[in-house]
């Protein structure tokens, strides 16, 4: 290669980025090496002080600075008596910018798997279950779009409520996101409705 090993080392680095390719891998970095040096130490320091001081909140796992609660969690105007079930952080920030859910989170950090070996020891489901009958919860929203995994994880939850004798309504979206889909990906307005047309399971 006729480029210099630092330059191509850097390149290496940001393609190991999700979603970005050697093309849009060499493309920022020669971006980054034409930036003036003040924002090439700050784009620096924003990543060490953010690796450095967001922890994951302990309540629900969503992100939070240093050892607090997140910012949700620490909120007394959201509605404490619903919690809605996200497969991701990526899911959560989603439905945040609809402003239109004003409950509490719960993160999973996966589903369950058997292809894939991932069991209910392997997400959030504990500390969800504890929570729920510690805080008087009235409703679960499952906000998983559906797919196998959806769904062998639903019903881990469901039957890990009625094992604790947790009586809680339990909701689900009906329709409208895309099976197997992802969160993020869908728009503010489909997200809404199925937050409005979410249907209970018994
Ligand atoms: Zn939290």
């Amino acid at each position: 290669m006729v480029l210099p090993k630092s330059f191509l080392a850097l390149v290496n680095e940001i393609e190991k980025l999700p979603g970005i390719g050697s093309k849009t891998a060499f493309r920022l970095a020669l971006h980054l090496l034409l930036s003036s040096d003040s924002n090439i130490s700050n784009l620096a320091k924003a990543i060490t002080d953010a690796k450095n001081n967001i922890r994951i909140c302990h309540i629900c796992g969503n992100l939070a600075e240093s050892d607090d609660l997140c910012e949700i969690c620490k909120d007394p105007r959201r509605n404490q008596s619903v919690i809605c079930v996200v497969e991701t952080i990526q899911d959560l920030v989603a439905i945040e910018r609809t402003d239109h859910y004003k409950g509490l989170y719960h993160v999973l950090g996966g589903l369950i798997s058997p292809v894939e070996n991932i069991d209910e020891n392997d997400i959030n489901l504990d500390l969800l279950i504890k929570r729920t009958k510690e805080k008087n919860i009235k409703e679960i929203i499952y906000a998983v779009p559906r797919s196998l995994e959806a769904d062998a994880t639903f019903i881990m939850m469901k039957q890990r409520l009625r094992d604790s004798n947790i009586d809680v309504k339990l909701t689900r979206f009906a329709t409208g996101l895309p099976v197997g889909g992802h969160i993020d990906y869908v728009d503010s307005i489909t997200l809404i409705q199925s937050f409005d047309n979410r249907v209970s399971v018994e």
